[in-house]
């Protein structure tokens, strides 16, 4: 399918305008409403982590990037002054841009963020018998997805799906462009039987058309070919086949998520927010990339190693070979190693993660109005101010006082205002893939992110000013950490 890539302006058309200077006007010229759009595009084209994976890809490429397979070897492409990314399950995306005066001693920059959110997965085998001629689908949850707010939304379906093309056999994108499944609430009507918890197998099953009398199609003698057909709802698969122009009886396997097709917008009065499905992490993956990508002109001409990370299965623990808890950032360190003439030997790669620095990026919750007491005092994240430094002394964050002096050094020095948080005592508190990180390399870090409301919500709101609040905050780190590094005397912070 067509995807729309767009250029991020550069940061040097931004108009830094305090919220009090607005005079209660939105002005559309700011430039952040530039990025507010791009981001807003960003995640309605990019409904699927395999639409997202593509999208960052492209915009990579764009860019000037050159692609990586890691099927290859890399030993001699990995030339210094020089900007690379490569892809891993069509789901996560790492990237970097190695400076020309960079040494293996110098270690990196890095900000990791994840690129998957909550959603619903349709079943191996999603075929179900019509029920009163709802014709229906068998959905699974990933994460916390099929919740309660999941009723009355109009899903779309999109997703990937492994096609035969000519002799060879390929993956294909695919998203069915209107609302094509719904989750019915039960009217308030109905009394006890409209009142929760509801079965999520057998209550909260999505129905995607009507059976004419409570029968189903019957496949022709080509679709018959294909080994899902009697898998999955003959009509979703010919749906699936016009949209991608693959016949039926060429697709062999679908991996489908269930979206909320209500696009992202701008909202309030002044237009001081986005409303949006997926905000979590695509708020902070797309900052994050693009301050990467904006960054990587001046890092090429440095003694810098720039990386940026978009994992995959953050929501649901990290372990796989696309999360954090996977490989795929040592093994281009690895790589990159290689292709050093002094290395590799263990010794500099240890030197190399002592000197490196990390940036766990993941939203965080900005203070809802409606339950501003279950935010400590001075520690209530504003919307459109700038990214927020989290703690959390049990360990699920990597933030430290050593740390987080660093991060806000770098804000000083680049205009970028900081805020904090921390929860209560008294309340749970969420992790990220900071940790992980930390303790599998040693890196040293912070976690920090852009303040959102709603956070798992299927749809959230963060401020309209935010995304190039993150795109100038992530550049401003590519850009100084290494200065502030080397000013830094405090051993392994
Ligand atoms: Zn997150
Ligand atoms: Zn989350």
């Amino acid at each position: 399918m067509a995807f729309r890539n767009r250029k991020a302006p550069t940061t040097d058309e931004f108009v830094v305008v305090s919220q009090g200077e607005k005079g209660g006007k939105y002005d559309p010229s700011i430039p952040a409403e530039a990025y507010a759009t791009g981001f807003m595009e960003f995640t309605d084209t990019a409904p699927t982590i395999y639409h997202a994976n593509h999208y960052l890809s492209k915009a990579l490429e764009e860019h000037g990037f050159e692609y990586l397979d890691e099927r290859e070897d890399w030993t001699d492409r990995l030339t210094k002054g020089n900007k690379f990314y490569t892809t891993r399950g069509t789901t996560t995306v790492l990237a970097f841009t190695k400076g020309k005066h960079w040494q293996p001693s110098h270690g990196a920059g890095i900000v990791g963020t994840h690129i998957d959110s909550l959603t619903c997965v349709v079943k191996p085998i999603s075929i179900k018998e019509p029920i009163d001629d709802f014709e229906l689908i068998g959905v699974a949850p990933y994460a916390g997805a099929l919740s309660d707010l999941w009723w009355d939304r109009d899903l779309g379906i999109g997703g990937r799906m492994i096609v035969r093309e000519g002799r060879g056999i390929t993956e294909k994108l695919v998203r069915i462009p209107h609302p094509i499944a719904r989750i019915a609430s039960l009217a308030p009507h109905f009394g006890k039987f409209a009142q929760g918890p509801f079965n999520p197998e057998t209550q909260k099953v999505p129905f995607i058309g009507l059976a004419k009398d409570g029968k189903l199609p019957e496949p022709t003698e080509d679709e018959k070919k294909s080994p899902v057909v009697g898998q999955h709802s003959l009509r979703l698969l010919r749906a699936l086949s016009r949209e991608s122009g693959v016949p039926v009886r060429d697709i062999l396997s679908v991996e489908l998520h269930l979206f909320d097709t209500q696009p992202a917008a701008l909202g309030g009065i002044d237009k001081d927010f986005i409303f949006a499905p997926r905000v979590d992490n695509k708020a902070c993956t797309y900052s994050g990339v693009y301050g990467f990508i904006e960054a990587a002109d001046t890092v090429v001409e440095s003694d810098s190693l720039s990386v940026v990370v978009a994992y995959d299965n953050e929501e649901i623990g990290s372990r796989s070979r696309t999360g954090a808890q996977g490989n795929i950032l040592e093994a281009a360190v690895d790589r990159i190693f290689a292709a050093e003439d002094c290395c590799p030997d263990d010794a500099k790669k240890a030197v190399f993660w002592a000197n490196s620095f990390f940036l766990s990026a993941d939203v965080t919750h900005a203070t809802n109005p409606n339950f501003s007491d279950v935010y400590m005092t001075n520690h209530k994240p504003k919307l459109n101010k700038g990214i927020t430094v989290t703690f959390a002394p049990g360990g699920n964050m990597i933030t430290n006082a050593n740390t987080s002096a660093f991060v806000q050094e770098i804000a000083r020095r680049t205009d970028n205002t900081i805020q904090y948080f921390q929860v209560r005592n008294d309340s749970p508190t969420g992790g990220t893939i900071g940790p992980y990180l930390a303790s599998k390399t040693g890196i040293r870090g912070v976690d920090l992110g852009i303040a959102q409301l709603s956070m798992h919500s299927i749809r959230a709101t963060i401020g309209s000013e935010d995304i190039w609040l993150g795109v100038k905050f992530f550049k401003s780190f590519f850009n100084t950490w290494r200065e502030v590094d080397l000013e830094f005397q405090l051993g392994s912070l």
